[in-house]
């Protein structure tokens, strides 16, 4: 079972209490932006069997939404952050590095 806790209300739920929102950091493409683009921004994700940054929503509690790390191989959550921050905290990333030494944090992923 997944239980992360909401950064907002401080708050542990489970994923009954929550809705998955994809991966976070994602950097958007404008409306001028070439087809490429689009297509890598909508298509072209990433799906890790390990480390992922993801978005979820607090949606049967405060409502809001929130970043978590976590390991998609063995349900391991390194920390959850408000949405509002635009890069994994340094204590994530500090915690995420230590269990997988060759993981590093890639600005604009
Ligand atoms: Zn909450």
């Amino acid at each position: 079972m997944l239980l992360l806790t909401c950064p907002c209300c401080g708050a542990e739920a489970d994923e009954t209490e929550l809705q998955p929102g994809g991966a976070a950091h994602l950097t958007r493409v404008g409306p001028g932006a070439p087809d490429e683009a689009f297509e890598s921004y909508l298509f072209h994700r990433e799906n890790p069997r390990g480390v992922h940054i993801e978005r979820w929503r607090h949606a049967h509690g405060c409502g809001k939404w929130f970043h978590a790390a976590r390991c998609t191989r063995t349900l391991e959550v390194f920390g959850t952050y408000p949405a509002q921050i635009t890069a994994p905290p340094q204590p994530i990333r500090d915690a995420i590095a230590a269990k997988h030494p060759g993981w590093a944090w890639k600005e604009g992923k």
